[in-house]
């Protein structure tokens, strides 16, 4: 199906790696656009690179709001990257003025996008990430791995 499945971690080298996958009413799999999303905990502020290369399709960076109500969904600061493939990865809960793209941009895997911070539907500090496709104008999440770079 995609040829390129692989991804690196969307942090630098000295990030330690925790992979949470959310529960009950949260659960990821629960939904189509997010079923294979991954939940890294991570402190507030840390740096997000781009995990695969690609072109910067939308951002927002302008939400300090946050909570577990599910109405704070649109509050949730976001970089979305289109792949050469044409798939699209999400890196959902920035900061604040912390995205540090403008749409259009391309980026090389690796790149800086901006840093985690509180936004949107959340309690604990983490980065969503997510890989899908657009189908009937919906994003329907695919699986994807990651590999140590
Ligand atoms: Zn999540």
């Amino acid at each position: 199906m995609y040829r390129d499945m692989k991804y690196r971690f969307p942090f630098p080298k000295n990030i330690k790696i925790n992979i949470a996958y959310p529960t009950g009413e949260y659960a990821h799999e629960n939904f189509p656009e997010s079923k294979y999303a991954v939940d890294f905990l991570v402190e507030i502020g840390t740096k997000v690179i781009a995990a695969k290369m690609g072109v910067v399709v939308g951002i927002k960076s302008d939400s300090d709001e946050w909570g577990l109500d599910k109405n704070l969904v649109d509050n949730t600061n976001f970089v979305v990257i289109n792949h050469k493939d044409g798939t699209y990865a999400e890196y959902l809960h920035l900061g604040k003025g912390k995205v540090e793209v403008q749409k259009g941009d391309k980026v090389e895997t690796g790149d800086l996008l901006g840093y985690t911070g509180y936004s949107g539907v959340m309690d604990l500090p983490h980065l969503h990430f997510n890989v899908f496709k657009i189908k009937d104008k919906k994003g329907i999440s695919i699986p994807f791995k990651f590999e140590e770079i």
